[in-house]
């Protein structure tokens, strides 16, 4: 079924408040199997809105607005949907007897236009509202279907799942699976080359690539009659995917790196310490921000200033004053002074320039170095980390690989993050997954 989102509000035309109504019904839609064809917001004018109606209908079948159902003037959402359906409003009992519940608990007076909430269309479906005044309603008009949802993200998602979801689920014509597969190592135009066969032949399941902050992504969707079918049609098409970028892939279930490396750590028991420069603790605050990793994260230290680096790290004096703080000697020494502190499987260390001041044409803001020091018998190949931008030199203590990593200057928390990421490559690369 066609279908498409309304947001009703002169809020989100203002920037105000951003969208995520539209992006939850749109996840939740779509993995019902309706087809969401359009994403539309209007603000809180009649005239406008009914227009909108007009123009949507044109293609559509089920119009889903949020927003706009409240007991103000400027709510005017009902009434407009009620005059473009051919219904009328009627006082429901129903509805009005939960609002008169509703303001005794609250101990509020209840005010005259709070009434205009108990009268709904004639012919809706109603859906009531526990955790707020303004209930919800699915009406039908000449085989095209409306439903409206009030604005306030908690009150729509639990209107959505209680009664929009059970009154959709027998009207669309097939389910949609899709899986989000996540790639790294590779770029967005490099992964669509390796597969632009399959993106180009198939029409279901599809295939799309799309770049997300160092990382690129596989989507593959399918929309068959049921569930079970789009689900195998996905899985065979995976397989097929996995043969083209299996290497560069690391979750095929849109995990995020941090979450599967973490779980490979714990899994394996192997411990992890870091000492940060340029991202100042925030490799840290990503790292804990998996539950259970306590058992295997020792610690992070954030030596900032060259003192620190010296003093906590054992970095030399003479490699800050002849490298400088952001080199690969530097995140070199930083690695294995921390293995010396903290004794850690892998100790990962990272120095960088995050600007915007601070660089110089040498070495310009969006450089920074990674150190990451693996204890002996860790891994069994330093080939898996060796490319043109990392090196890695074996002691006795085991093996410290250095990468020189050179982004766009984009600003500086976006150098940090980019750092950030990599470090966590650069982990997930040695260890594998769980
Ligand atoms: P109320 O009874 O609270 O007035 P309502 O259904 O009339 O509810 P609005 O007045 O349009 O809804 O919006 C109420 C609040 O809900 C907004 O101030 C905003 O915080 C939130 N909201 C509205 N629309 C959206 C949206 N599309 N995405 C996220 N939040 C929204
Ligand atoms: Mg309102």
């Amino acid at each position: 079924m066609k279908t498409a989102i309304l947001s009703v509000g002169t809020e989100i035309l203002m920037g105000q408040i951003v969208n995520t109504n539209t992006v939850y019904l749109s996840r939740e839609l779509n993995a019902l199997g309706f087809d969401v064809m359009y994403h539309h917001t209007v603000g809180d004018n009649t005239a406008r809105l009914m227009e909108t109606m007009q123009l949507l209908y044109h293609d559509c079948d089920l119009i889903i607005t949020t927003g706009g159902l409240g007991p103000t003037q400027d709510d005017l959402t009902k009434e407009t949907v009620c005059e473009y359906m051919e219904d009328e409003l009627v006082l429901d009992e129903a509805s009005m007897a939960a609002l008169e519940k509703a303001f005794e608990q609250y101990g509020h007076k209840m005010t005259e236009n709070n009434l205009k909430q108990a009268y709904l269309p004639s012919r809706a479906v109603i859906f009531d509202n526990p955790h707020g005044t303004a209930p919800g309603f699915a009406l039908e008009n000449k085989g095209k279907y409306a439903i409206c949802l009030p604005g306030p993200p908690r009150e729509m998602k639990e209107m959505f799942v209680n009664h929009a979801r059970p009154y959709l689920e027998d009207k669309t014509d097939g389910k949609i699976v899709y899986k989000l597969i996540r790639t790294m190592g590779i770029g967005e135009s490099q992964l669509e080359t390796e597969l632009l066969d399959l993106i180009d032949g198939q029409t279901d399941p599809t295939l799309a690539t799309y770049a997300k902050e160092g990382e690129s992504y596989v989507r593959v969707a399918s929309k068959r009659a049921t569930r079970e079918e789009a689900e195998a049609a996905v899985a065979e098409m995976i397989v097929k995917v996995r043969e083209r970028i299996g290497k560069f892939i690391y979750s095929e279930d849109n995990e995020d790196i941090w979450t599967v490396t973490g779980r490979s750590l714990m899994k394996k028991g192997i411990t992890l310490s870091a000492a940060e420069s340029c991202t100042g603790g925030l490799f840290a605050k990503t790292m804990t921000d998996i539950p259970g990793i306590s058992a295997v994260f020792d610690r992070s230290l954030v030596t900032y200033s060259n003192e620190a680096k010296m003093q906590e790290l054992g970095v030399s004096p003479e490699t800050l004053e002849k490298y400088g703080a952001v080199s690969g000697q530097t995140a070199r020494e930083m690695a294995e002074g921390l293995y010396r502190a903290s004794g850690s499987d892998i100790c990962i260390s990272v120095t960088g320039v995050a600007g915007p001041d601070g660089g110089t044409p040498e070495k310009p803001a969006g450089l920074s170095y990674i150190g990451m020091h693996c204890k002996k018998g860790l891994i069994k190949n330093a080939d898996v980390l060796t490319s043109a931008n990392t090196s890695a030199s074996e002691s006795d203590e085991g093996i410290t690989f250095v990468k020189e990593l050179r982004t766009r200057d984009v600003g500086r928390q976006f150098n940090r993050n980019r750092s950030m990421l990599q470090m966590i490559n650069m982990i997930y690369r040695v260890i594998g997954e769980a």
